[in-house]
């Protein structure tokens, strides 16, 4: 099973705090989606700045970060792959929930992600309203589905 991992964050100072959290299952389309939510809260200037950026609000969440974690990795199997989009986020993500390196890996050689979320609107219901825009890890989920299967697909016709 292959699934696409992609999270939202906000980033405080130099720590992320990973607010929706996106897993899709490639084979039957679906995702898992959280809103994590944190007991800390931060000096509303740096949160409402944040808000402006990502159209998500701190207090949107409903679930602990350690549960989310859980969740998701309860529903990777051992020879599951996951697969993510950026270099950067490929390692923070492993690290976030200890997946070796067969585990996950990063798709390259794939247009930049601004460019495939262009074509789909699968926001999440927080991100639905706001047009036009990336910051939704949901709808980039569903962008880099699109694009491996228009890849396989591409492929099939040779
Ligand atoms: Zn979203």
């Amino acid at each position: 099973m292959l699934w696409i991992l992609d999270i939202e964050a906000f980033q405080i100072r130099d720590r992320f705090y990973p607010l929706e959290i996106c897993l899709l299952n490639t084979e039957k389309e679906t995702c898992n989606l959280f809103f994590v939510k944190y007991r800390k809260t931060f000096e509303s200037r740096s949160i409402r700045l944040q808000f402006g950026r990502h159209g998500i609000d701190w207090h949107d969440g409903d679930i602990s970060i350690f549960s989310a974690i859980k969740a998701i990795k309860k529903r990777i199997k051992a020879d599951d792959k996951i697969c993510v989009k950026g270099e950067q986020k490929l390692k923070y993500l492993q690290k976030l929930f200890d997946f070796t390196n067969e585990q996950i890996f990063e798709i390259k050689n794939a247009p930049a992600l601004s460019e495939l979320v262009e074509s789909n609107d699968e926001s999440c219901y927080l991100h639905f309203q706001m047009h036009k825009t990336w910051w939704c890890a949901r709808r980039r989920c569903f962008a880099i589905l699109k694009y491996l299967k228009r890849l396989e697909h591409d492929t099939a016709q040779w």
